[in-house]
This record gives structure tokens, C-alpha cells and sequence, in this order.
């Protein structure tokens, strides 16, 4: 079974996020990227499947150099070669294309996103993808298992879960709990550094969005503490300041 993983470089959770060029370009000095954390997840699929060698799984990222360790990073994760589309990824329509026009020449079986980037988080390019691939896609997966040809998938409805399955090749967005998040331990990390990082020239495709500006929300006032005993001015501030009653 042939597996691709789309991985994007996304900056670390407890990244301080401003912007540059009067809000209308994110200022990336000084941040830490990490691998999306749900895409985390679907590499740890992956290579849970590929386990003893069942599979042969590829990493594909559509960015400039600087995502390199990020790729590195699923390579020692347990990918056996990754692609690089050598391009800034413009927009959701952009890098879907570049990943597709990737897909199509290696005959996957299977797909794997992330259920969203958590910077952008668009939740488009698991769908594109299988649009321009002419595939099924199933989105929010809790639970993957792979019986020959077939696909059965555990998705997050509300309030309950939804089973389906699915012929291969098929683009799965991973949820929270489709694998245990895999660590690189040091013999995978020292056999990254020789695993195949393929750099590809993106493809022309007009991006169909722009952002013409960013805005982060307003800062939260500051806290007001009230003594448990003093009803009244809790009630007389709901009322004066918080204008809620
Ligand atoms: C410098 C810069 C400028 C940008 N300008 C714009 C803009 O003008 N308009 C706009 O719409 N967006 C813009 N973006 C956002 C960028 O295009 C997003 O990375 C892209 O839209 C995908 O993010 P998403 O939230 O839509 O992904 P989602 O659809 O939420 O991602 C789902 C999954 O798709 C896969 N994936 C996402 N991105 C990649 C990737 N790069 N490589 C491989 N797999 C990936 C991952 O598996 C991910 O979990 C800009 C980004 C950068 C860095």
C-alpha cells in the first residue's frame, strides 16, 4: 500500500502571533513551526500501517526551504521519503493543486490530511484534493482500518459517531484519537538526515483568494475581584460595568 501524508508547517502553540506590514502579513521572526498537530496524527497512522514494512508511506509539504526541519521532523516520525513542492503556499486551492498534480503521478492508495491546519484553518485541502483527484474524501476520521480494498472509518458526529467504509484510493481527514502520536527517538532521527527529500517546481495555479488583512482580538480587560460577601457589588457591577443585567 502506498500511503501520502500532507504535512503543513504550522508555528507552535504557544507562539506570540503578530503582524507586520500595516496587518497584512504574519510576522514569522522569532517562531518556532512544528508539524500541525493533526497532521501528527495522520503520520502516526500512516506509519502504524506501514508497520513492518505493510506500507511505503511519502510526506509531501508545499513551502519554501525554511519548512525543512519540519520535514526532517516526519521523516525521523517514520516516513520513508518526503516531497517538497517548492513554493509558498498562496492559498488552500494553490497547495491542493500542487499536492494533486503530485498524487497523480505516484497512484495512492490512500490520502492522509489532517482534519485542519491550526493557523489558517481552512478545512479545504483535504476536499480539493479529492475533488481534483476524482476520489472519495471523508473528513473528521476518529478511527481508520484497512481490510484489502476497503476502508472503514470512524468520523465525529454530533453528539455520537458516524461508521462508513470506503473503496481505496480514498483522501482521509485525521481526527483526535485515530493514532497515538508517535515521538522520533534518536535512531530515527540520526536515519532521517539520509532518507530522500525530493524538492519538485510547483505547478502554475492562480491562488483564488487573498488576505488583505489580519486583525487579532482586543485584549481582555483586566479582572475585578469581589468579596464573596459583597452581593451588592457584584450585583451593581453586572449592572454599571458588564451592562448584563
Ligand atoms: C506567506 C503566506 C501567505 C498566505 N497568503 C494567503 C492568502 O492570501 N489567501 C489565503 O487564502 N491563504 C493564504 N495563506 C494561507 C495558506 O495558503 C494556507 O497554508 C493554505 O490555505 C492551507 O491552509 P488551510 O488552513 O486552508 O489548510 P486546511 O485545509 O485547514 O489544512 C488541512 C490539511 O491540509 C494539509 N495541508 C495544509 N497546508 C499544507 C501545505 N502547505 N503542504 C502540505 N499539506 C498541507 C494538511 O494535512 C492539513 O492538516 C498564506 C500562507 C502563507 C504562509
Amino acid at each position: 500500500m502506498k500511503i501520502l501524508v500532507c504535512i503543513s508547517n504550522v508555528p507552535d502553540t504557544t507562539s506570540k502571533i503578530t503582524f507586520t506590514d500595516n496587518n497584512t502579513a504574519f510576522n514569522s521572526n522569532g517562531i518556532q513551526y512544528i508539524i500541525n498537530p493533526y497532521d501528527e496524527l495522520a503520520l502516526s497512522k500512516a506509519v502504524e500501517l506501514a508497520d513492518g514494512g505493510k506500507a511505503n508511506v511519502t510526506v509531501i509539504h508545499v513551502g519554501d526551504v525554511a519548512s525543512e526541519p519540519t520535514i526532517r521532523k516526519a521523516l525521523a516520525v517514520g516516513a520513508d521519503q518526503a516531497v517538497r513542492i517548492d513554493a509558498p503556499p498562496r492559498d488552500a486551492w494553490f497547495v491542493a493543486n500542487q499536492i494533486a498534480t503530485y498524487a497523480k503521478t505516484e497512484n495512492f492508495d490512500l490520502i492522509l490530511t489532517g482534519r485542519e491546519s491550526i493557523d489558517y484553518n481552512g478545512a479545504q485541502v483535504q476536499a480539493y484534493i479529492a475533488e481534483l483527484l476524482q476520489i472519495p474524501s471523508v473528513s473528521i476520521a476518529k478511527r481508520i482500518e484497512i481490510n484489502g480494498n476497503e476502508a472503514t472509518i470512524d468520523r465525529e458526529i454530533e453528539g455520537g459517531k458516524e461508521v462508513l467504509t470506503v473503496n481505496l484510493p480514498v483522501v482521509i481527514g485525521t481526527a483526535e484519537g485515530v493514532a497515538e502520536v508517535k515521538i522520533p527517538n534518536m535512531r530515527g532521527i540520526m536515519g532521517a538526515r539520509s532518507k530522500p527529500l525530493t524538492v519538485l517546481p510547483a505547478v502554475d495555479v492562480p491562488a483564488l483568494s487573498t488576505i488583505s488583512n489580519y486583525e487579532t482580538p482586543t485584549p481582555r480587560g483586566a479582572v475585578t475581584l469581589i468579596d464573596k460577601d459583597n452581593i451588592n457589588k457584584l450585583v451593581e457591577l453586572l449592572h454599571t460595568e458588564a451592562k448584563v443585567i
